[in-house]
């Protein structure tokens, strides 16, 4: 009951005109910054976002946020602050659970499953047992750009943790021995009436005895040790499709871990790894190809080979073709994972010109130096560079 408490407006930054948004939105804010996910470990932050949720109990409550602008935290022998205060959370204050109980829905979701543990039962909706979910598993798979043009399907051996097979994950001798747990009656949840003083307030609450399970075991599997889950090697198999690229995060439903003592499996998560081609370069869903022409096939024309995703496609080099054009080979890029146009593959055309030259071949640009179709006129140069769009101007 001594300890100083910080003013509830002051904990969430709003002003003591603050509409009901004004404080969600404030509330939203520091509960994501101090967030324990975003912060492992973090006592200081842990506090802080308690700190916030308490606050946001009283101040998003019309009746409760009344009587606090009245009376503040010092009241009564039933206050805010000390044990038993609040909101019927008990001996003081709330516990991570209690938060994500009540305000869960703050979050849109978004904290649903995977983190904070991996196991907790969140999003319980009263009179019903939390549901465990076991924690995702992420893996890294390396695609090069031919299996991203035609999407591909893996096969991977994953260890995750599985159900144990000897007492079918439960955690009990051949998965039959235990009692009903004789706090909550095996409901795996118990309500608490609290005296407050805006009169009885029910909450509910994880089962302490038995931590949500409804039920004791009497004799721990020897298999597993009593939590209900081996180490495997899993087979999974999946399909990646076309048109993905790096970083993206495919979810495979239920293929994570298994929770501790039953529940649903997390899920796992595949992370796409674009291996870099050597050739050909990636933009969006088009590819681009730089191709260093020689002399003579720039200013004769002449077939050449250029590599695709599919394998080597033949091109024929327009005769009189300049540095810096751009060759478009229509639907060669990459296929568009949300049922866009396939991109094109675009081959850049570059120049090289000889830097050893034999006598005879100096002797030969000697006699074309100076022949008249060489060299090209003011408006040759001004009708090329048009077609660069690139060019400085
Ligand atoms: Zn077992
Ligand atoms: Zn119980």
């Amino acid at each position: 009951m001594a300890e100083t408490k910080r003013d509830y407006y002051e904990v969430l930054g709003v002003a003591k005109s603050a509409t009901a948004d004004e404080i969600k939105k404030a509330y939203r804010k520091a509960a994501l910054k101090y967030h324990p996910d975003k912060n492992p470990g973090d006592k200081a932050a842990e506090e802080k976002f308690k700190e916030a949720a308490e606050a946001y109990d009283v101040l998003s409550d019309p009746e409760k946020r009344q009587k606090y602008d009245q009376f503040g935290h010092s009241m009564g022998p039933q206050g805010f602050g000390g044990a038993g205060g609040f909101g019927g959370f008990q001996g003081g204050g709330m516990s991570m659970d209690d938060i994500f109980a009540h305000f869960g829905d703050i979050f849109g979701g978004r904290f649903n499953g995977g983190g904070f543990g991996g196991a907790t039962g969140r999003g319980s909706s009263r009179g019903r047992k939390p549901v465990r979910k076991g924690g995702d598993v992420r893996i890294n798979v390396k695609l090069s750009l031919a299996d991203i043009a035609s999407g591909v399907t893996k096969n991977l051996k994953i260890p995750t943790n599985d159900k144990c097979e000897h007492c079918n994950g439960t955690g009990a001798k051949d998965g039959t021995a235990f009692s009903t747990c004789p706090t909550c009656h095996g409901q795996g949840v118990v309500v608490e009436m609290q005296q407050s003083i805006f009169g009885p307030m029910q909450s509910e609450a994880v089962c302490p005895t038995c931590h949500g399970d409804g039920k004791i075991i009497t004799t721990p599997c020897s298999y597993c040790n009593g939590t209900g889950v081996q180490r495997k090697d899993n087979t999974v198999s999946f399909h990646i499709p076309a048109g993905v690229s790096d970083g993206m995060v495919l979810t495979v439903k239920g293929k994570g871990n298994a929770p501790a003592h039953g529940g649903v499996n997390g899920d796992l998560l595949v992370v796409i790894n674009e291996i870099k081609d050597p050739e050909l370069i990636r933009d969006g869903n088009d590819l681009i190809y730089n191709l260093m022409l020689d002399i003579p096939t720039a200013a004769l024309g002449g077939p050449v080979e250029v590599p695709t995703v599919t394998g080597r496609a033949r091109l024929n080099i327009p005769a009189g073709t300049q540095p810096g054009k751009v060759l478009r080979l229509r639907g060669k890029g990459l296929p568009d994972p949300n049922g866009g146009a396939k991109g094109d593959e675009l081959i850049n055309i570059m120049v090289y010109v000889p830097e050893n030259l034999t006598p005879e071949q100096r002797q030969t640009f000697e006699a074309m130096r100076t022949a008249p179709n060489i060299k090209p006129d003011q408006s040759t140069v001004k009708r090329l560079f048009s077609k660069l769009k690139h060019i400085f101007e």
